[in-house]
């Protein structure tokens, strides 16, 4: 069986990693998450985070070779046989020229929200620092205050969620971001998904056009 890419699209903040997890189970292909993936290496401080930890805390992105590499080395894991669902990557046409080399795309949910309803999301939003878990302060509030319910670590605001660094994201995404839809939307198989639906609303949405784009 040849491998299923489905690549989730949108700018920060529209709810692509909570979708993501969600989404991961119910499609049972694993969530491969490149923002995840460089967050780790920064907290494990390997050589991987001293080269990408600056880049990260501006809002900037990654180099596209560091970027390639890492990618294609989770795609080669054991868990991935059957492919992947793909969270912050391809983020740039070059990128996906690239991920077409060792794993085409498959099919392309694309999460429609606009800026400001992002702005107000992320200025909200708590990440855990030991384990990655993700809170918001109103919509998604850990049981005792800015304290992770999975580990018990101090929760923090990630340095990216910044307003001066949500605005860079949001000035990267739709410089490189919007070009990569285009393309995607050419070649019939990008989706367009309603983000400023409920959660479970928007996962049944996704599960329903996946099925519909690449048919199990
Ligand atoms: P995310 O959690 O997807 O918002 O990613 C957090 C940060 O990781 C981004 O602001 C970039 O600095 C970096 N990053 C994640 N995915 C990519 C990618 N595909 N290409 C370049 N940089 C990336």
């Amino acid at each position: 069986m040849s491998k299923q890419i489905v690549v989730l699209l949108g700018p920060p903040g529209a709810g692509k990693g909570t979708l993501a997890v969600q989404l991961s189970e119910r499609v049972e292909l694993p969530h491969v998450s490149t923002g995840e993936l460089f967050r780790s290496a920064v907290r494990n401080q390997t050589e991987l985070g001293r080269q990408v930890g600056d880049v990260l805390s501006s809002g900037q992105l990654v180099p596209d070779e560091i970027t390639n590499q890492i990618v294609r080395e989770r795609l080669d894991a054991a868990d991935c046989t059957n492919g992947a669902l793909m969270d912050g990557y391809p983020r740039t046409v070059a990128q996906a020229v690239t991920l077409d080399q060792f794993a085409p795309v498959t099919a392309v949910l694309s999460l429609v929200i606009d800026d400001d309803e992002i702005v107000r999301r992320l200025s909200g939003r708590l990440t855990c620092p030991s384990c990655g878990a993700i809170y918001h302060s109103e919509h998604h509030p850990p049981a005792k205050l800015e304290v992770c319910d999975n580990c018990g670590a101090d929760l923090a605001q990630r340095a990216d969620d910044q307003p001066e660094a949500v605005a860079a994201r949001l000035r990267v995404y739709h410089a490189q971001t919007e070009e990569l839809e285009r393309l995607f939307r050419e070649r019939g198989v990008l989706r367009e998904v309603d983000a400023t639906a409920g959660p479970s609303e928007v996962l049944e949405e996704s599960v329903a056009l996946l099925a519909a784009v690449a048919p199990s």
